[in-house]
């Protein structure tokens, strides 16, 4: 005779109320990232006044995928992966994001990034909706047929929710070209014919655009022009310090070269490098393409991966992690500008830190927008089958961003906010609107 859970003593019966109180809405999302996501949308609703329906409507997301899913590894075992997808508003379209391998992605994490997601569509005008997903794994160890194998079974379980016009992977941090064509195969396979518009970020021979590796780091650059022809400082005046020198710090460190600016330092995972005469990028790019790192880097001198967001410098370009400027370091960084290529790495402690010393944060929504932009021209060339060129891109590219720039600065000094308010609120304001318009169903 079947037996219900509580007859075979499931637990849930011996939980108190209180306790079970404790599983309210949003405790999924429990994370440090999303707590800050959360207070950065907190302040941009307060200073709209945002009616209460839709601050709720918008704080949280509407979707998230969990699966755990078998992999067969390089020695016969099997291994057992957790992946998720979060979809945060489903209002403006089809949702966009990227898909992140390591250690640390969690439903929680992937519910920050993808509100973040959210906001950067709509700051830049995207008629997207943001989302995230990931597969906690640590790639460095995983062999590359056994990233494949995650890649293929990962995305055939998300097939419930994604689909070129439900909802678009791309690359995040972990991944590449790579997954994105193992991504795209597996997903034309189950569909029995070509979709090239599933993800963007693809290799150009697959329907991808050339633009799209640099894109993001190409961006940072011209919203960093932007912010120093404002401030009254040309860029190639200006001493700037990276952290990070993956595929967005340097791009964006050669490109900043090329306009004219010193780079004095730069870091990477195993350390960092400072030249108070300014480091030759590429020189230093050419030893990180050969040996993957920059560890034993014959330029500059050798210091911690800490040490270097503290040299002094006219603008630094966090382009590595969440949360690497905290209210420990806040008090000790000797740059004017921050320019957060990087998702999240500034914690709202620091940040209050950073105002009280008049330094002026560029918010990771719009100065790392150049990546979603792109994909978004990929997968419109990817519907239409049609081609643009790198320059048409990069010149669609740059005028957008100006025009977001444009918007939270206005907004920023009539509303007299820090300038993430200013973009959040830009961007909150706009999404608002359209549920207000498209209402409750049924
Ligand atoms: P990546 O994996 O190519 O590079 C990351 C870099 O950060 C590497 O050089 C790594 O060694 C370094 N790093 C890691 N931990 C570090 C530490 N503790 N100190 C110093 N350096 C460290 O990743 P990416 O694509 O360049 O992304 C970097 C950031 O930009 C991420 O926050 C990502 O979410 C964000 N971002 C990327 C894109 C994109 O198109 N790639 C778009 C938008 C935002």
């Amino acid at each position: 005779m079947a037996t219900t859970d509580q007859e075979a003593g499931s637990g849930w019966d011996e939980i108190d109320l209180a306790d079970r109180q404790l599983v309210h809405a949003g405790t999924e999302w429990n994370s440090e990232l999303y707590r800050i996501a959360t207070a950065q949308f907190d302040k941009a609703a307060d200073i709209l006044d945002l009616d209460p329906e839709f601050r709720a409507r918008l704080r949280e997301p509407r979707r998230c995928l969990t699966v755990n899913f078998p992999v067969r590894m390089d020695d016969g075992s099997v291994a057992n992966f957790t992946g998720y997808r979060v979809q945060h508003t489903l209002t403006m379209g089809p949702t966009k994001g990227g898909i992140r391998y390591a250690p640390g992605v969690s439903e929680g994490e992937c519910a920050a990034l993808a509100a973040w997601m959210t906001w950067k569509c709509a700051l830049i005008g995207l008629p997207y909706g943001g989302a995230k997903g990931g597969v906690r794994c640590d790639p460095h160890v995983l062999s590359t047929p056994e990233l494949e194998r995650i890649t293929r079974r990962y995305a055939s379980e998300l097939i419930p929710i994604i689909g070129p016009d439900r909802d678009i992977p791309a690359p995040d941090m972990g991944t590449g070209e790579r997954e994105m064509a193992w991504f795209y195969d597996t997903y034309s396979q189950l569909m029995g014919h070509a979709v090239p518009e599933i993800v963007t970020g693809k290799p150009p021979v697959l329907g991808g655009t050339e633009a799209r590796r640099p894109a993001t780091g190409l961006g940072v650059v011209y919203v960093a022009e932007a912010v120093a022809e404002r401030l009254g400082t040309p860029l190639r005046e200006q001493r700037v310090v990276i952290q990070g020198f993956g595929n967005v710090g340097s791009v964006a460190a050669l490109e900043l070269e090329a306009i004219g600016a010193t780079i004095v330092a730069v870091s990477d995972h195993t350390g960092g490098i400072v030249a108070e005469q300014g480091l030759d990028v590429r020189a230093v790019a050419d030893y990180v393409a050969e040996h993957r790192t920059l560890e034993g880097c014959p330029h500059g001198d050798h210091v911690g991966r800490a040490e270097v967001l503290e040299v002094p410098c006219d603008m630094l370009i966090p382009a590595a992690l969440e949360r690497q400027i905290t209210k420990e370091n806040a008090p000790r960084l000797q740059c004017k500008t921050i320019v957060e290529a990087a998702n999240g790495p500034t914690t709202p402690e620091a940040e209050a830190i950073l105002a009280e010393r008049g330094i002026l944060v560029v918010p990771d929504v719009l100065a790392n927008a150049g990546g979603v932009t792109v994909s978004y021209f990929e997968w419109v060339q990817d519907q239409q089958k049609f081609m643009w060129d790198m320059i048409e891109i990069q010149e669609r590219l740059r005028r957008l961003l100006r025009g977001a720039f444009s918007r939270v600065a206005e907004t920023a000094e009539k509303a007299d906010v820090d300038w993430r308010t200013a973009a959040l609120s830009v961007a909150v304001q706009r999404v608002a609107e359209a549920a207000r318009l498209r209402a409750i169903y049924p």
